[in-house]
């Protein structure tokens, strides 16, 4: 656990899988998880940016799983 007031690392950025680019903190983004793929924000869920799970835009994850078909 590290006190984000003692500990001033540089701000974490998610990065999308599908297109490698930012996730911004108000963009629909899906998340998945091993209970299947849940949609949110990083507005809405910001400990999602130290997550480990892969994470995409809303619009590449429909992408991702048209190419995957
Ligand atoms: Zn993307």
């Amino acid at each position: 656990m590290s006190d984000p007031e003692t500990d001033p690392g540089p701000p974490h950025r998610l990065h999308c899988r599908h297109c490698q680019d930012v996730i911004g903190a108000y963009e629909p983004m899906v998340l998945e998880t091993h209970q299947g793929s849940s949609e949110t924000s990083l507005a809405a869920e910001p400990s999602l940016y130290e997550t480990d799970q892969p994470c995409f835009h809303r619009a590449c994850y429909d992408q991702a799983r048209d190419h995957g078909r």
